[in-house]
């Protein structure tokens, strides 16, 4: 980071934002991630328009309201996938 600039003022040059959006930005980011953190344990939902379309390759948890992208999705539910097999495996294949 740029010597005496704010992450927000380096984050607002690199992407266009004013220095207070860029602020507000990261602040909506840190506070997705608190909520991803503290949750017990997610179910993920794809995000869709009012339609019931899909809008995106975004997710959004039932329980905690965290959302997260489509990557992180998939590498989620592989973790979990394995974590269920690892289990199965421990308990004699059951
Ligand atoms: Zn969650």
């Amino acid at each position: 980071m740029a010597k005496g600039r704010s992450l927000p003022e380096v984050l607002g040059a690199i992407s266009g934002l004013r220095t207070d959006e860029a602020k507000k930005l990261m602040q909506q980011v840190q506070e997705n991630l608190d909520r991803l953190d503290k949750c017990p344990g997610h179910v993920f939902i794809q995000i869709r328009d009012d339609g019931g379309k899909r809008t995106s390759l975004r997710y959004r948890c039932s329980v905690c309201e965290g959302t997260v992208g489509n990557t992180e999705f998939m590498w989620y539910m592989r973790g979990y996938r394995h974590g269920k097999e690892q289990g199965r495996r421990e308990c004699g294949g059951q």
